[in-house]
């Protein structure tokens, strides 16, 4: 905040809508339509918060572009949000996905595809034994039921700002007197999210010993770096001090790589050599087809027979009809044989610095006090001198009104940024002009905002 002069960002958010208005007039119409039978006009209603007074209206995505229904081409550094991380419509995916259509898409059954798949994920994070789920969000749910199922404790603790899906424990905040309170905006929450949750600040090892002293945590979640308030890296130390204080302390740790698999091929975990007790992941890894999966250590899976009786298994809290369905994991297997690469990160890697440069080289020449930081092949920028943190300070850097003028901004100009805070992540498609096609609306963009 206090970087841009209010006055101007609003007469520029004005004209911005005003193009905006005039250069999609088929996504208008389609938006007026569908809202009279999806409220908002959306299937999902948080598509309701991109910037602009209506979403566009996608016709079809390839590689790292798509094209909405007005016949514009946009560069996709959203790429759904991490699901589309492999680029829109990857062919080795795509060819096992048809492949797997004509052969049944869901049975109850296991295929040859889910002992493939978990062998892959296993060479990749380190965990031998997986469960395959349709998101993460579900994936994260089953990792905490097993979690106080295993240890018999009631609570979670997370850090704050942190997302894990809709997943109801996970949406508790520290209020500023460090009670726990529900995050804001939390939508009938089933109990006070204090009783199942215990928050602190990421990078706060002295904070995690205090809260775990309790004995009451049966797991921390965590992303290994928070990409959903931005992006807070860990401090160098931090993870060692978070293994060792909930070993210490009897409490698992679940690693939710579902971002971070950015990180590199192996994600944070095995970029890192972490060593967590669970690790979630999901979205990219089939490749945009609906998947998520679990790992678990070679002691929890050992663990896991004496949880319930077989004939109890079917109701015990964790499951899914469609979870483990034979596409789902002909994507997965797929994807992660022939698109998300080592070769393919060895593209993408260069891309994200290539893009973290441009940005910086434009915020250091208007003089904005603000700060990009990276992970692998993810950047994001934060209204903010330096590199926040934990998600607190990231969050008190957020400004709604100058983030929704640079989605806007970036849209006309035929570029999409991940929406609710301003991330751009690389593809195997993305190339370097896509990256400088950014660069040079963010330097128009910026340049007009900027202090005389
Ligand atoms: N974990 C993390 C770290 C996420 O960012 C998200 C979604 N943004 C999820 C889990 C949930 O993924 P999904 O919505 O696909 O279930």
């Amino acid at each position: 905040m206090g970087s841009v002069d209010r006055s101007r960002l609003e007469a520029l958010a004005r004209r911005e809508e005003q193009r905006f208005v005039r250069e999609h007039p088929r996504s208008r119409e389609l938006h007026e339509r569908a809202a009279r039978s999806l409220p908002g006009g959306v299937p999902m209603h948080w598509m309701t918060k991109w910037a602009g007074p209506f979403p566009v209206f996608v016709d079809s995505a390839h590689g790292a572009h798509f094209t909405d229904v007005d016949g514009h081409d946009y560069v996709d550094l959203c790429l759904g949000d991490t699901g589309a991380m492999t680029g829109h419509g990857p062919e080795p995916t795509l060819e096992a996905v048809r492949r797997q259509l004509e052969r049944g898409i869901t049975h109850m059954l296991p295929t040859e595809d889910a002992a493939a798949a978990a062998e892959l994920l296993a060479g990749r994070f380190g965990l031998p034994s997986w469960q395959f789920t349709l998101s993460a969000t579900d994936a994260n749910r089953f990792a905490i039921r097993l979690a106080r199922g295993m240890t018999g404790r009631p609570r979670i603790l997370v850090f704050d700002y942190c997302y894990h899906g809709t997943v109801d424990e996970t949406f508790a905040t520290l209020r500023d007197d460090g009670s726990v309170g529900p995050r804001r905006g939390n939508i009938g929450p089933a109990v006070d999210p204090a009783l199942t949750t215990r928050v602190v600040q990421f990078n706060d090892p002295g904070a995690l010993e205090r809260e775990l002293a309790a004995g009451d945590v049966a797991a921390v979640l965590a992303e290994p770096a928070l990409t959903n308030i931005g992006i807070v890296l860990p401090d160098p130390g931090f993870h060692d001090a978070l293994r060792e204080l909930t070993r210490r302390t009897g409490t698992l740790l679940i690693l939710d790589e579902t971002h971070t698999l950015c990180a590199g091929p192996n994600g944070y975990t095995g970029e890192h050599g972490l060593d967590p007790d669970m690790l979630v992941v999901g979205k990219a890894i089939g490749g945009g087809i609906p998947c998520g999966a679990y790992g678990l250590s070679a002691e929890l899976a050992r663990r896991l027979d004496t949880l319930t009786t077989l004939e109890n298994i079917d109701v015990g809290g964790i499951g899914g009809t469609l979870a483990g369905n034979a596409l789902s994991l002909a994507a997965i297997r797929a994807t992660l044989e022939g698109v998300l690469t080592p070769e393919a990160y060895a593209r993408m890697l260069p891309l994200a610095a290539r893009w973290t440069n441009g940005v910086e080289r434009v915020i250091g020449t208007n003089r904005m006090p603000w700060h990009v930081t990276r992970l692998g092949t993810r950047a994001e920028y934060h209204f903010l001198p330096t590199a926040p943190r934990n998600g607190r300070e990231a969050a008190a850097a957020s400004d709604f009104e100058l983030e929704r003028y640079l989605h806007l901004a970036a849209l006309n100009r035929g570029i999409l940024l991940t929406p609710f805070h301003n991330m751009a992540l690389m593809s195997p498609a993305t190339t370097e002009a896509d990256v400088d096609c950014h660069t040079a609306a963010f330097e128009e963009v910026v340049a007009e905002l900027a202090p005389a």
